[in-house]
Order: C-alpha cells, then sequence, then structure tokens
C-alpha cells in the first residue's frame, strides 16, 4: 500500500484551499475526529497534496478514527487512474495534535504514509511521518 519511497520526506505541501476545507470538516464533525485521504505527487522528496478524499469515521469516536476499507480501496483505485500516489492521511483531535498511541500504532502500519493532524482546540495543524519506528514531525508549507 505505501509507495517505493523510504525514509523521511523533507515536507508536506498544502495549499491554504485544502487547510480550510479540513478546518470546515474538522469544525464540521467536531467533537468527532474528521478524517480524509491525501493524495498528490511526490516530487523531489516534497510531497505536493492536490487531492483530499473527505472520509466519514465510521467509529463516530472523539479519540480514534476509521475509515471503510472499501472507500480506502475505491480512492486508492481513482487515484491511481489519476496518476495520484498516496500521501497520507489526514485526521482531527479534540485535543493537542500529538498522535495517540493508537494513533503511533496505524502508523506503523501505513509505512511511509504521513499523517496530518488538526487540533481542533486552536486551528493547528501537524504532519507526521514514521521513520525507524519513531514518529517524526515533518514541514508543512501553505501556498
Ligand atoms: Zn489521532
Amino acid at each position: 500500500m505505501a509507495s517505493s519511497r523510504s525514509g523521511l520526506l523533507p515536507k508536506l505541501q498544502l495549499t491554504s484551499e485544502q487547510v480550510r476545507k479540513l478546518r470546515k470538516e474538522a469544525r464540521d464533525k467536531y467533537p468527532v475526529e474528521a478524517c480524509a485521504l491525501l493524495f498528490g505527487r511526490l516530487i523531489k522528496e516534497k510531497a505536493v497534496v492536490t487531492k483530499i478524499v473527505i472520509a466519514p469515521n465510521t467509529l463516530q469516536s472523539m479519540a480514534r478514527f476509521e475509515i471503510d476499507p472499501q472507500l480506502v480501496f475505491d480512492s486508492f483505485e481513482q487515484a491511481e487512474q489519476e496518476g495520484l500516489e498516496f500521501v497520507g492521511l489526514f485526521h482531527s483531535h479534540p485535543a493537542p495534535y500529538n498522535p495517540s498511541v493508537i494513533d503511533i500504532r496505524f502508523m506503523r502500519l501505513w509505512g511511509d504514509a504521513v499523517w496530518l493532524i488538526l487540533s481542533s482546540t486552536d486551528d493547528s495543524v501537524a504532519a507526521f511521518q514514521m521513520v525507524k519506528g519513531k514518529a517524526r514531525r515533518i514541514r508543512i508549507d501553505v501556498e
């Protein structure tokens, strides 16, 4: 599922419009965790998000999220047809953006995926990537 890249990505690039969209989704779903799949292009180790697929949190939980596997499958197929790569996952926390213990466990399963987490407490966002078993924070550029 993860692409062939390996190692830490220097940065994640988003547009201000995309950030607005994710903040709105987080607000609309609050206090349930909002989630989305991020697709785009990997250019010189920079992940550029070009497509966001908003996904319902099937757990309707304030502490964790789950995306319907069929939606994940369909979204991956669609993105592949569009020539896009899977960049990572977005979800919100009604708490600080640090990955939870459960997040870390799932991050290990998702390989190189970037985890973009929004804190609904102050609308801040942070991106993380699992590198050698540890969640490392990566830079976000908003254009
Ligand atoms: Zn989380």
